[in-house]
Parts: C-alpha cells; structure tokens; sequence
C-alpha cells in the first residue's frame, strides 16, 4: 500500500476545507486509486469540516499535526489525542522539524506522544530527519535511526506506526529537492531495521509531480508525506494519481 498524504501546516480556512474536501469526496466516490491509502492532516480547528464533508464511508484517513500525551488537564493551548479521536482523527503526526525546532520538541516528548497515541488506537506518523549539516556530514543515517529509537524506546509493538522521513533541508520553500541518490542510504537503513515492523515508510520534503514518480522508486519507500504541492486539491489529486 503506498501511502499519500499531506499536512496543511497552519494554512487554511473553514471555507477552503470543505471545498477540498467536498471535491476529494467526489473524486473519490468510487474509492481510492488502487494500492493508495489518502490521508489529510488539516489544523484541528477544521478537522470535523473535513470529516464531515468527506462522509462516513470515506477511504480518507485523517489526522491532527500534533497531540499531547496526557488525556486532560491544565496544558493550556494542547488538545489530546482522546480528542483528537473525537474528532474523527485515525493519525497523529509526531515530531515534525518545525515541531521541533520552534516549540521545543524532543526526542523524550515524541515518545511520549507515540506511545499515548498507540494506547488510544490511533496510528502515529512519525517525523524524522536529520539537518543540512548532518547531511553533508555524512551522518544522516546514524541520525535518523536514532531519533526511530528514541521515538519508538518503550515501544512493544511498532506495527500501527507510519515513519516519515523528511530531511530538514528539503522542507518547505527554502528546501532544496532531495535527489534519489541522497535519501536512498536512509531508505535502506530504515527498510532493513523498521520495514517489516511498522506500517510504512514515507518520504517528505519538496515532493511535487517532477520527483513523485523517481522517489516513489527508491527502495524502501512506501509513500509521500506532501506540504505545498497538495495544498490545493487539483495538486494532490494530481500526486494521488501519480501514486
Ligand atoms: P513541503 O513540506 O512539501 O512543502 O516541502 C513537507 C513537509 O513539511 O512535510
């Protein structure tokens, strides 16, 4: 199954996700691209707009950008993955690079959150990747198997979890696109430890419709985790039928 999502980081209005979603409902009326799981990550304020618009029998996996551990209590600006679930979430996503690197994320809360997220029976999607100095130090693999470690530490059972990799320079509009040849020893070392115990592996960063199809053919990948080229729905439409 090859996973394609996307997160909408901190961007849109009510009125443009139920016009998303009401045209991915209708694009999929007879179900997913076979093989292609969807899954859309909007802020949590237009979580329900978006189930709601996609209806109850929808192939479409929904998510939250960020959950806390706790079920409830005095965390003033969180929400739970309780309520999350509530709120028609099946993911969260754990641990993205402007997760940690502006809100003080660590390794020791992305375990936290991965395993209050496996407890409630949701599945997390778990961020990680190594940064533009670790890359061109050569050190991207030891990096990013020990930040799976670190996440997964305490874990028994990883089979609900979905790892995203998305190294740091490639994300967002000051990102360079990785080429295959520079994710591919990361593919390999995370398919050779992870692969047959969790869910999937997925590559984010810069993905567009000129490099979904040669990333989608690195060994070990098992999807893609999409910013700004899925943030209108023609452009993910476009990258599911690619998928
Ligand atoms: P981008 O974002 O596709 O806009 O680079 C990717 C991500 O942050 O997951």
């Amino acid at each position: 199954m090859l996973w394609v999502g996307t997160s909408w980081k901190m961007n849109g209005t009510l009125g443009f996700a139920r016009d998303y979603a009401t045209r991915l409902a209708k694009a999929l009326a007879d179900g997913a691209p076979s093989g292609v799981q969807p899954f859309i990550i909007p802020p949590a304020t237009a979580l329900t707009v978006v189930r709601d618009c996609l209806g109850p029998d929808s192939p479409v996996l929904l998510g939250v950008q960020n959950a806390h551990w706790e079920d409830a209590g005095a965390w003033t600006g969180e929400i739970s993955v309780p309520q999350a679930a509530e709120a028609g979430a099946a993911l969260v996503e754990i641990g993205h690079s402007e997760r940690r690197e502006f809100f003080g994320e660590t390794d020791a809360t992305v375990n936290l959150k991965v395993r209050s997220t496996l407890r409630h029976g949701l599945r997390p999607i778990l961020c990680v990747g190594e940064s533009a100095a670790v890359f061109e130090a050569g050190d991207s693999v030891e990096h990013v198997l020990g930040q799976v470690a670190a996440a997964l530490a305490d874990v028994a059972d990883p089979s609900r979890v979905v790892i995203a990799y998305e190294p740091i320079w490639a994300i967002g509009e000051h990102g360079r696109e990785a080429r295959p040849a520079d994710i591919a020893p990361v593919f390999a070392a995370l398919a050779d430890e992870w692969g047959d115990r969790v869910t999937a592996i997925l590559y984010g960063g810069s993905v567009n419709p000129g490099n979904a199809v040669d990333t989608l053919r690195v060994p070990g990948v098992d999807g893609l985790f999409v910013g700004r080229a899925a943030w209108t729905i023609d452009g993910y439409l476009g990258l599911l039928d690619i998928a």
